[in-house]
């Protein structure tokens, strides 16, 4: 069975003992475009918390509510997007629709919080990226000290050149940059003294073993003790119970992301601040 996708040239053939999950990725592969078209993705949020549990960011997470398939995560879709040359476009309004409701998430909260986007492997190949977001905080209004980019280091490293030179460009405007599912890429360490970051997200595989790994609290203790010695912040994903952030706030990390908190929210379900952002907050610079 051959059949050629409505529009934008993704050329599929159809087999009968083609996987299901191949065929999924096909179907998933092929809906994206109009994904877009038809408004079915949404943008929720995830708070970072500081070690007051004051919300000071929120990170953006796509959601697709596919009208046949039901919900399908990023976990699935961004993986397929990126092999499909697809992921341009959903960067791009990811990028846009962030832009877009961040003056509800500052109106709300605070003139200081940080919105974060994640960034693609496939999106640091694009010479114009950039611009796109550039246009957007001027078509929106953003301010650039708003918003942070999170871009795993592999990523980051595996287009080294235009990485560093896209990040140094987006650091000069007052955008921050984060190292995202840090200690699960590299070995080697000697780029943490090259590149242009300013926070280290400590992954969640070490977040969780924390109160059952000798180990792990070891490698957590070294990674924060590591990012602290280069000046970096440090935000740990994946925090599920009081005695996980008790560690880690103990510790020294700066910020926590994690069940504990909240969910990924759709915008009008994120919770209220019990306090203000306190003003020294955002006002770190650092340039390594
Ligand atoms: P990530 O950037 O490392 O995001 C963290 C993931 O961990 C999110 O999954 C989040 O919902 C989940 N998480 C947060 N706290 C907890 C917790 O306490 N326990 C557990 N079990 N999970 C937690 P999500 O939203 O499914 O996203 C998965 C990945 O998909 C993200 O990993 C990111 O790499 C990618 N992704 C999500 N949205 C976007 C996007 O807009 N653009 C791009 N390029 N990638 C995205
Ligand atoms: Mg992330
Ligand atoms: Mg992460
Ligand atoms: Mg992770």
């Amino acid at each position: 069975y051959r059949s050629k996708a409505r529009g934008r040239g993704v050329y599929t053939i159809f087999s009968p003992e083609m996987s299901e999950s191949h065929k999924r990725k096909i179907m998933i592969a092929n809906s994206i475009d109009t994904a877009i078209e038809e408004n079915q993705f949404c943008l929720y949020y995830q708070p970072k918390v500081d070690g007051n549990g004051i919300q000071v960011g929120f990170e953006a997470l796509i959601r697709w509510h596919h009208p046949e398939m039901g919900n399908i995560m990023p976990g699935e879709f961004i993986l397929v997007a990126e092999q499909s040359g697809k992921i341009t476009a959903i960067t791009q309004w990811v990028i846009r629709r962030a832009c877009e409701e961040l003056h509800q998430i500052t109106d709300r909260f605070s003139s200081r919080v940080r919105v974060a986007i994640n960034l693609s492997v496939h999106d640091l190949r694009h010479s114009d990226l950039f611009d796109w977001i550039y246009s957007a905080f001027q078509e929106y209004n953003v301010n650039p000290r708003n918003i942070e980019f999170e871009v795993t280091e592999s990523a980051y490293l595996d287009n080294f050149d235009s990485s560093e030179k896209l990040f140094k460009r987006l650091h000069n405007l007052g955008c921050k940059i984060a190292l995202d599912d840090f200690g699960t890429g590299y070995s080697s360490l000697s780029y943490l003294t090259q590149i242009t970051i300013d926070t280290l997200k400590i992954d969640r595989q070490f977040v969780t073993q924390i109160e059952t790994s000798e180990r792990c609290r070891l490698v957590t203790v070294s990674i924060i003790d590591l990012a602290k010695r280069l000046s970096l912040k440090i935000c740990a994903e994946g925090v599920e119970t009081e005695s996980q952030w008790d560690y880690l706030r103990a510790q020294g990390c700066d910020t926590v992301q994690g069940y504990l908190f909240s969910k990924p929210v759709p915008l009008h379900e994120l919770k209220d601040n019990h306090q203000d952002i306190p003003h020294d907050f955002t006002n770190y610079r650092i340039d390594i």
